[in-house]
């Protein structure tokens, strides 16, 4: 086998680029690889009809990865084509994206030693790179992601809001929550808001895919959802409606011990822990003035047994 044969497996190159030289130099620790497009047709890059070669561009060089212990360099002088559509374009190369000085197997290299290092610095070093060249990897990397995510198909969307700077400043996020992942942010949380985050995060074709969303009850939520997500099914999470029930309850709570302490009666002092945990976790000696409380005619004890029997609509299947 020659060695511009081997060199041409190794990198996956085909008819009709061909590798036509290879040069180690030892002392340098550098493998330089010369590539040469062999026909004289070629695709356009922006339609990909088969158009007639027009000339050559002067030597191109990317970074590849490295061979043993040589940095390796692909070289190549890119052909361009004369489109009738789209006048003198250069052709694509197939190992490296537009642009970019390093090849795409480079690239998903870099991107692998990022997600493994500490740190951007340590990968940096460690890929022999400067700042602008690994932001530039970083930005492909992510714009090839974003490509490939519009491509798939997401039925079940969560969103809620997260606060920040004690409370001043809200996000809203956006989840895929079949695959278990943030799809996007933007600040704030009003119906625009949240229109905008659907609307940036998914295409025109994955939201009418939506099936489900599930959501806090905050009605801005709701109604971005309707708008923008026409088809889709508003669900309320057990977690949050839970934590609605249980608000509601410590509010009656809050009112009724304040009305009864006006009058000398301190029955619900101390008592908030009960109304608010699941019963089988109260421990016994509470349990018995609980089950005093729970039995009264409290206002507190009706709002409790109320927020107890909705406990057993989540196994509930009847659908009338
Ligand atoms: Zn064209």
């Amino acid at each position: 086998m020659e060695l511009e044969e081997h060199y041409s497996q190794l990198l996956g190159i085909n008819s009709p680029w061909e590798i036509y030289d290879v040069e180690l130099k030892v002392d340098e620790s550098r493998l330089d690889i010369w590539i040469e497009y062999m026909d004289d047709k070629g695709a356009s890059p922006e339609c990909g009809a088969a158009c007639p070669r027009h000339d050559t561009r002067k030597e191109r060089t990317w970074r590849h990865l490295d061979t043993m212990q040589f940095a390796t360099y692909l070289h190549c002088n890119v052909p361009r084509v004369r489109c009738e559509k789209h006048d003198v374009k250069s052709i694509r190369v197939p190992w490296a994206e537009k642009n970019s000085r390093f090849t795409l197997l480079f690239e998903a290299f870099a991107i692998r030693v990022l997600n493994a290092a500490r740190s951007v610095e340590e990968a940096r070093k460690l890929l022999g790179l400067n700042w602008h060249q690994v932001d530039a990897i970083k930005a492909r990397a992510v714009k090839r992601g974003l490509a490939r995510r519009q491509a798939t198909k997401i039925d079940c969307l969560g969103i809620d809001e997260k606060q920040f700077r004690s409370g001043h400043d809200s996000v809203s996020n956006l989840y895929d929550l079949t695959g278990g992942r943030v799809l996007d942010i933007v600040e704030g949380r009003t119906e625009n808001d949240c229109k905008q985050l659907i609307e940036q995060a998914l295409t025109p074709e994955q939201r009418a895919q939506v099936t489900a969303v599930a959501l806090d009850m905050w009605q801005a939520y709701a109604n971005a959802v309707s708008q923008a997500l026409p088809k889709a099914d508003i669900v309320h999470d057990r977690f949050h409606i839970s934590q609605h029930l249980n608000d509601a309850v410590d509010s009656v709570r809050r009112a009724e011990n304040k009305a009864l302490n006006k009058i000398g009666d301190n029955r619900l002092k101390g008592s908030r822990y009960c109304w608010l945990a699941n019963e089988e976790n109260i421990d016994k000696k509470r349990a018995e003035q609980f089950d005093v409380l729970k039995t009264s005619d409290l206002k507190v004890a009706r709002a409790w047994a109320i927020k107890e029997m909705f406990r057993g609509f989540w196994d509930y299947r009847y659908a009338g």
